[in-house]
């Protein structure tokens, strides 16, 4: 597993070097509008301890940090008005899933039918 970038972007958001729209923050985690949304909500879940991505954060994070991260995306979700009509939760983990920013994130998307969860196979 890659060592933690601290100069990746997730990281200057949460040193506030880089501006974010926030929708929920606790000790364990900030929500913010993705800068690039794919539906019209979509926002990104992170943890703000220094874990690179899915496969890190499970292996070493608390059971406190991955209980308020998952609390804090259902959360932000009902806020949101998502949690009637529905959203999907994603997270790629490095290069088969095309994972882009180093620190682990979860992306939140809903306001629309999504589709299918992931590009019709071909055969
Ligand atoms: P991934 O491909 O799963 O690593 O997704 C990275 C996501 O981060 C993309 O959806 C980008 O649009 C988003 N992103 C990159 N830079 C920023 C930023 N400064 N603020 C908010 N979202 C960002």
């Amino acid at each position: 597993m890659a060592d933690y970038d601290d100069q990746n972007v997730f990281a200057k958001i949460l040193r506030g070097e880089i501006p974010n729209k926030t929708v929920y923050e606790d000790e364990h985690c900030l929500i913010f509008h993705d800068v690039n949304p794919q539906a019209p909500v979509h926002v990104l879940a992170i943890p703000k301890g220094a874990y690179v991505s899915m496969d890190d954060f499970s292996a070493k994070a608390s059971d406190a940090e991955i209980a308020g991260l998952i609390r804090a995306i259902g959360h932000a979700a009902r806020e949101l008005g998502l949690a009637e009509s529905g959203y999907r939760i994603l997270a790629n983990h490095g290069r088969d899933a095309n994972q882009e920013v180093p620190h682990f994130h979860v992306h939140i998307a809903g306001g629309e039918r999504l589709g299918p969860m992931l590009p019709r196979r071909r055969d």
